[in-house]
């Protein structure tokens, strides 16, 4: 959230105005009269405002592309784990041992996260 500044310092645009933040778009102090808060940081009206909307756009964007995908790593892994643990178990005598068991396991969890993870991303798109 918004740091709280200094006691002394006051407003850019309002001389007699204690400073709540400074801007981070430009380094002004803002009053709270002055400031607009935009995800926890604040920023003068108007460009500044602008800007910062506009660069915290782009970092959002970034991080929901990569958010996207990266359940989907870990579905890779379980997939591929439990694959492995099934051929090791699949030679022994009998199916129902320790590496067939769990590589069974963690394959049926691997589906269900696949599984959720494709709703979840169609879910999102719908949106
Ligand atoms: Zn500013
Ligand atoms: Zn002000």
């Amino acid at each position: 959230m918004i740091n709280s500044m200094e006691k002394d310092m006051n407003c850019y645009f309002h001389e007699k105005v204690t400073a709540r933040t400074t801007c981070i778009a430009c380094g002004k102090a803002l009053c709270s009269e002055c400031l607009v808060e935009i995800d926890g940081s604040a920023a003068c009206r108007g460009e500044c405002e602008k800007t910062v909307k506009k660069l915290k756009a782009i970092i959002y964007r970034e991080e929901a592309s990569s958010l996207k995908y990266r359940p989907f790593i870990t579905t890779l892994l379980l997939l591929a784990t439990g694959l492995y643990l099934c051929s090791l178990g699949y030679n022994s005598e009998s199916l129902l041992n320790f590496n067939f068991t769990l590589g069974a396991l963690l394959f049926a969890i691997g589906i269900i996260n696949l599984i959720s993870n494709v709703m979840s991303l169609l879910l999102v798109r719908d949106n």
